[in-house]
């Protein structure tokens, strides 16, 4: 990917991630403290402020960077969760190849979300959202970019009937059940505005 391409692959993730604080503020309102909305747009602003700097990096350089600025800007839970993801992404691209070597990395990286969080998939957090855009990624047809942004959407979507059991929602109890789960929303943004920047970028080839 060239620089061109890939400073608007972090523009447009973190302009997504931005305008829809509002809305991911209402979600952790109803289940949480009402602050993901506002810790994420705190990350993916100092995110963007860098952008000039990360798209001139290589690729696991800018991740790596990019995965420091989230750590240390986002905060809450979900700020170490974003972070290792990126951070851990990072360390797993050097040697792979393609985007064969992209799923990989972002595969062990799930992992390293998974170990962290002391979480799996079922739980109503934004894992909900991780694995099954990488399991779609896995099934590694041709419309598998292009499915990126509704295998996203829907994931989140689908939180919505589970029980939380890891973070702050799952004081709530039988209570979460019936509110999608905010850091899957904000997984289902990041998701959906790559997959939606690949697409255009698959499509002027
Ligand atoms: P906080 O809960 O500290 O206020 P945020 O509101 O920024 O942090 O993030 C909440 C989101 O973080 C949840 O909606 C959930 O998706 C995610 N989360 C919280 N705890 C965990 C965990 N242990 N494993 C995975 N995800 C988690
Ligand atoms: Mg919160």
């Amino acid at each position: 990917m060239e620089r061109g391409a890939r400073r608007a692959l972090i523009v447009a993730v973190a302009r997504d991630v931005i305008a829809h604080a509002d809305e991911l503020n209402r979600l952790d309102q109803a289940i949480g403290d009402g602050d993901h909305g506002t810790n994420v747009r705190r990350g993916f602003e100092a995110v963007l402020a860098e952008v000039d700097d990360l798209a001139g990096m290589s690729e696991s350089g800018a991740l790596a960077a990019a995965g420091m600025l989230l750590l240390n800007n986002v905060g809450g839970a979900s700020g170490p969760l974003y972070g290792t993801l990126a951070l851990s992404m990072a360390r797993n691209l050097p040697g792979t190849t393609g985007i064969s070597g992209w799923i990989e990395a972002f595969g062990l990286a799930i992992e390293d979300v998974k170990r962290r969080g002391k979480s799996e998939p079922g739980q109503k957090t934004l894992l909900d959202v991780l694995v099954p855009v990488h399991t779609s990624l896995v099934a590694g047809d041709d419309a598998a970019v292009a499915r990126l942004a509704s295998v996203a959407e829907n994931a989140a979507e689908a939180t919505r009937s589970m029980l939380a059991v890891r973070g702050r929602a799952a004081f709530l109890g039988q209570r979460s059940v019936g509110h999608v789960d905010p850091g899957a929303r904000s997984a289902s943004l990041i998701f959906g505005a790559i997959g939606r920047v690949l697409v255009e970028e698959f499509d002027g080839k």
